[in-house]
């Protein structure tokens, strides 16, 4: 099946046409430099540029690919979870389009769209995997019997995402939003070991009460409070340390559950998805991980990490092939829809 697939969770604006497992055409335009200056991302600023973006966006992807609305077999578009303002705008177009055109409509969870768009690398998924998903909003390990009808949260973050987590220190680092790459880049230059970070939900009886859950909250907590400490006594921070110190602590340990739990679920493969995973420490750690406990890793190329339409499209041609059926036209957005609903 060719699916056209449209992503407005947050300051990405994104279309993109999937004809089976290939890439047709991938259009992203980002609001991300208008909020740099506010240090997060303002829905507002947000909603518009998705609603000045949208009829641009969705026109170039079908020229791209060539095509005109009617040559696709269903529309998808991200229903949640993200900010309502967004998703209002991207549904609605979408829906728009669908009952123009006449096409059925997908409205899917982006989340699963982040473990969905690995098959345009790696090709079909195994029928039982496991997969991590570490995003902006999200931290979790799900359990994917089928992308199309079935997964499970098998564990989650209690408190932050670890890239909230890494947003929040790169503000006290003074980098602009969003700060996870800023950390990657200073991390090159550092020694991981230089500072002890905590990992959260590692030891002791929080581990073994929660073995594939995480925390990052402590984590920002014992970075900021060190980093402040320094400042107070105007002495200077080791920037590019405190960087790679972080950055290895928070991939340690998402490695680590991660093969934890892929060993409790038998799964040889193990699915990496967000816009997270384009960190460097976090890809060279899983693939390390991997290599040791037998796990091939799919880890997909980083502009397929990061939100785009590709996910979302993909998503679609699954539940297509599936047979499943479309959402009804008059489905709402959820904010804070679950990572186990995967269509709305
Ligand atoms: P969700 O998918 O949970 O709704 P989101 O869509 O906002 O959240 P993504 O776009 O998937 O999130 O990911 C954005 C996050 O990825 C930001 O926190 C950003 O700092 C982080 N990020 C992007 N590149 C890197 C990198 N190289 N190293 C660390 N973090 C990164
Ligand atoms: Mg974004
Ligand atoms: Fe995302």
């Amino acid at each position: 099946p060719v699916v056209l697939g449209i992503e407005s969770t947050c300051d990405e604006t994104a279309a993109a046409v999937v004809r089976g497992q290939t890439l047709v055409s991938n259009v992203v335009a980002s609001s991300m430099n208008e909020h740099a200056r506010y240090g997060g991302v303002i829905p507002e600023i947000a909603s518009r540029a998705h609603a000045q973006a949208f009829v641009p966006v969705v026109s170039k992807a079908l020229a791209d690919a060539n095509m005109d609305l009617s040559q696709v077999d269903a529309i998808a578009v991200s229903a949640g979870p993200g900010l309502a303002g967004c998703l209002a705008v991207g549904v609605s177009g979408a829906k728009a389009l669908a009952w123009a055109a006449n096409k059925p409509l997908y409205g899917i969870n982006h989340v699963i769209g982040h473990i969905a768009v690995t098959q345009l690398q790696f090709g079909a998924f195994p029928a039982d995997t496991l997969a991590l998903i570490v995003s902006g909003g999200h931290t979790s390990l799900l359990h994917v019997q089928d992308v199309a009808r079935h997964v499970d949260v098998v564990g989650t973050t209690l408190d932050d995402a670890a890239g909230e987590c890494f947003d929040k220190i790169a503000r006290i680092l003074g980098f602009p939003y969003p700060g996870g790459p800023h950390i990657d880049r200073h991390a090159q230059a550092g020694d991981p070991h230089a500072i002890h970070v905590p990992q959260g939900l590692t030891q002791g009886k929080a581990g073994a009460q929660h073995p594939y859950d995480f925390s990052f909250s402590g984590v920002k907590t014992a970075v900021a409070r060190w980093v402040e400490g320094l400042e107070a006594q105007g002495q200077p921070v080791p920037v590019d340390d405190v960087c790679a110190s972080l950055a290895d602590s928070v991939a340690s340990v998402l490695t680590n559950k991660a093969m934890a739990a892929c060993e409790l679920y038998g799964s040889q493969t193990l699915i990496v998805g967000g816009g997270f995973t384009a960190n460097s420490q976090l890809r060279a750690k899983l693939e390390q991980g991997g290599q040791e406990h037998g796990i091939e890793v799919r880890i997909p190329e980083r502009a397929l990490c990061t939100d785009n339409g590709a996910m979302v499209a993909m998503l679609g041609v699954n539940l297509v092939a599936a047979g499943v059926r479309p959402s009804a036209l008059d489905f709402s957005i959820d904010s804070a829809m679950p990572l186990s609903q995967i269509l709305m």
